[in-house]
């Protein structure tokens, strides 16, 4: 019953929450108050906004309002640093953001800059970890992890750790960065809906179908979350956005809108640090070219002909390649802005060198570049990875051709972290919501 009336502060802009302390006859000014907290100090609770009299904060509590801060239910940590988080929601939902660290040289590998510091080619054959991820052991050892943690949360020291989740944190990272000291360049890859309904026949998302769209608040939630738990800050430590885990951006589209604004003017965080991956909805992206704060802007290619796309994307039955390219081409580009075509490469399907050569008529003239994602693989997926010479052929056909082509890093294969492979846990989680007691 309460929870129906709870109203979520997350994801509110400054002229809504404006209108919202107006109506329990407060000046606008607490409306900043309130921003500042949420957005830049990322407070929990409303009892944690100090600039409000304690008067308010009790007043505000009993209308039912809440920061609707989502909850990081697990966390994975891969060999290279990268952390795949599980975010759950109020209705018992979940979705996974991905936090890729810099420390390894892979910068190419979170998409935020298309590879621009990639010119130097990546080691693309799969590490020994790596390869594991296609035998049902190390799925087990998965499976094993999210066991341990749920059992862990079960600890009856854990709700006393939960009171003071600070302390709780502090213990186990010592060795976190202080706010402001994080020298690198750290990306964070967020998820726009539960599940997708685009049903890309390579990717594990796809396989989930699509639950529902997340709410602006639930988008930038997400980042909210990963900043306060890697303990960094925008606009003093320099993190990259990208709109590349699960779900279709362009089909939430007013939702992830608004999402990219709040984070733009209330987090902080550059415009052109944000870079949005769409998998072709060709009515928004000529609507995304209106917009007036709009993040960088990726393309989801991986076919060369019709034929092919429509066998490995089905929308491109009601998208087809004619109207894609027209929208990219007629795509308002800033000042140095190039649009970024990804580009998945399916061993034997579409990495034959004449498909590099028809990527190359496709693109031909336009202002744009591409990255190149060696499948990341996943039970379900039948498809193989390429081996890396194949991968620097279909790259050497590109530059050859005068497309600017560089390759993607995996991040966290070995956690299901990388591309494509935002989703099993999802389901773990899902039933963990279920079956908690705390629920
Ligand atoms: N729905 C949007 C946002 C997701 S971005 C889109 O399609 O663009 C995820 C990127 O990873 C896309 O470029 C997608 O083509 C790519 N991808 C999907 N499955 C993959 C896989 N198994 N291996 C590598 N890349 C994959």
């Amino acid at each position: 019953m309460k929870d129906s009336l709870q109203i979520a502060l997350l994801g509110l802009d400054r002229d809504e929450l404006t209108a919202l302390v107006g109506g329990i006859g407060e000046r606008p000014y607490r409306a900043r108050q309130i921003a500042d907290a949420m957005y830049r100090q990322r407070v929990e609770s409303i009892g944690q906004i100090s600039t409000l009299s304690q008067e308010l904060r009790a007043k505000l509590a009993e209308k039912g309002v809440t920061i609707g801060l989502p909850r990081i239910e697990n966390r994975f940590v891969s060999q290279d640093g990268t952390v795949r988080y599980l975010i759950g929601f109020a209705d018992g939902q979940s979705v996974e953001t991905v936090w890729m660290p810099e420390g390894d040289g892979g910068e190419a590998g979170d998409g935020s800059e298309a590879g621009e510091q990639a010119e130097r080619f990546v080691e693309l054959t799969p590490s020994g970890a790596e390869a594991r991820l296609e035998n049902g052991e190390s799925i087990a050892a998965l499976k094993r992890c999210a066991t341990q943690k749920q059992e862990q949360d079960r600890q009856p020291g854990c709700s006393q750790d939960q009171q003071d989740p600070q302390a709780q944190e502090d213990r186990q990272r010592p060795d976190r960065p202080k706010q402001g000291q994080n020298q690198g360049r750290s990306t964070i890859c967020i998820s726009s809906q539960v599940g997708c309904a685009v049903d890309c026949q390579f990717c594990l998302t796809a396989l989930l179908g699509v639950k529902r769209n997340l709410t602006a608040g639930e988008i930038i939630g997400q980042v909210c979350a990963v900043l306060k738990d890697q303990n960094v800050s925008p606009p003093e430590d320099r993190i990259n956005l990208v709109f590349m885990g699960m779900g279709e951006p362009f089909l939430n589209y007013e939702n992830f809108v608004k999402a990219a604004r709040l984070l733009v003017e209330e987090v902080g965080i550059a415009e052109r640090r944000m870079t949005v991956s769409t998998a072709g909805i060709v009515p928004r992206i000529h609507d995304f070219g209106a917009e007036k704060i709009r993040p960088k802007l990726a393309i989801s290619l991986n076919a060369s002909n019709d034929a092919l796309r429509t066998r490995l994307m089905p929308l491109n039955k009601k998208w087809n390649l004619e109207m894609l390219m027209a929208a990219a081409r007629a795509y308002p580009l800033r000042t140095r802005e190039w649009i970024t075509f990804e580009y998945v490469l399916l061993g034997g399907v579409n990495d034959e060198p004449q498909n590099a050569r028809e990527v190359v008529e496709l693109l031909k003239g336009m202002r744009c570049k591409v990255n190149l994602i060696a499948l990341n693989p996943g039970p379900g997926i039948d498809f193989t990875t390429p081996g890396v010479e194949r991968v620097t052929e279909f790259q050497n056909i590109l530059r050859a051709g005068g497309i600017p082509a560089f390759v993607r890093r995996p991040r966290g294969r070995d956690i299901y972290a990388a591309c494509g492979q935002l989703k099993r846990t999802v389901e773990t989680a899902t039933s963990r919501a279920l079956s908690s007691p705390s629920v």
